[in-house]
């Protein structure tokens, strides 16, 4: 079963979680394999976006975005407030990815790659619009390019360390929390930051990769009192539906829609993160847009109310 771990350091403000995701990403990866650099980024971009996520108390989605200037025009991770997730990622059509290829040679070849993380609250009020903060892609790993991004955009330190295949995903968050009223704490809270995220340091990729979430916590804080939460258990949820497509096909137009028809006889959409089919014909087409007129037509404003 797929993890994430808080934790706390009793004698410190520093927090911390772990998470390992292994169903989760087997089911990101069941209907697309891609190649091997390109499955360790949104990987490590799947454990970050839990790892942030469950930080956050947000009610809502959290959306990691890189958009790529490279072999890899886009990857997408998607994590809800009960950590339901989804990813994806899209390659150039003559993408070519070498076996050693790093963040920048992926994304970031021209220097035009950017990276987003979105906040859609769960209950939008009327007029409410999603959160997005949009940076450079400032760094040689995914990691690294999310803790320049909170640099700037958070008062807290943040310190994050990634790991994936195609197998698991593994990540470790450290943050250090503002200091309480009082004297004296301070020092002890700056030497406590300094010697969890040393230790953190010590990590190889291979023993964070390799190593279950559990063996990893007491390995690294053995001799530090930890205590730890009820561990919560990101899945795979894809939020695809029949009625968001058709949504998608108004937005394109009647005519567009139309012309598509001609060509193809019926519109197949595929859920660019789960696979799953969505077929339009002629009928379901006309029903869509006779609908949408006859919902813009109750919306009019009406003015003669008698
Ligand atoms: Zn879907």
């Amino acid at each position: 079963m797929d993890t994430l771990q808080k934790f706390m350091f009793d004698q410190s403000r520093v927090r911390g979680e772990l998470v390992e995701i292994s169903d989760t990403w087997q089911q990101v990866q069941e209907r697309r394999s891609y190649p091997a650099p390109v499955a360790r980024m949104l990987g490590e971009m799947t454990a970050a976006a839990a790892l942030l996520s469950a930080n956050l108390k947000f009610d809502g989605t959290l959306i990691l975005q890189i958009h790529g200037d490279g072999p890899v025009q886009l990857l997408v991770v998607e994590c809800d407030a009960s950590l339901q997730m989804r990813a994806t990622a899209k390659l150039a059509d003559d993408a070519e990815v070498s076996d050693d290829a790093q963040l920048q040679q992926l994304v970031n070849v021209n220097q035009q790659g950017r990276f987003a993380i979105t906040l859609d609250p769960a209950n939008k009020l009327p007029g409410q619009q999603a959160y997005q903060g949009i940076v450079a892609l400032d760094g040689e790993d995914v990691a690294t390019v999310i803790e320049n991004y909170m640099l700037r955009s958070e008062q807290l330190d943040t310190r994050l360390w990634l790991a994936a295949d195609t197998h698991v995903a593994r990540g470790l968050l450290l943050q250090k929390l503002p200091e309480e009223g009082g004297t004296g704490g301070a020092q002890n809270d700056a030497d406590a930051w300094n010697r969890t995220v040393m230790l953190a340091g010590t990590l190889t990729h291979e023993e964070l990769l390799g190593t279950d979430i559990r063996t990893l916590l007491e390995r690294l804080y053995w001799e530090e009192t930890v205590r730890i939460f009820e561990p919560r258990h990101p899945s795979f949820r894809c939020s695809c539906s029949r009625e968001k497509v058709g949504n998608m096909l108004k937005l394109l137009g009647r005519e567009e829609v139309d012309s598509a028809l001609a060509d193809l006889g019926k519109l197949e959409i595929h859920c660019e993160f789960c696979g799953q089919l969505y077929a339009f014909d002629k009928v379901d087409c006309l029903q869509l847009f006779s609908l949408a007129s006859i919902a813009e037509a109750v919306q009019l404003p009406g003015g003669q109310a008698h």
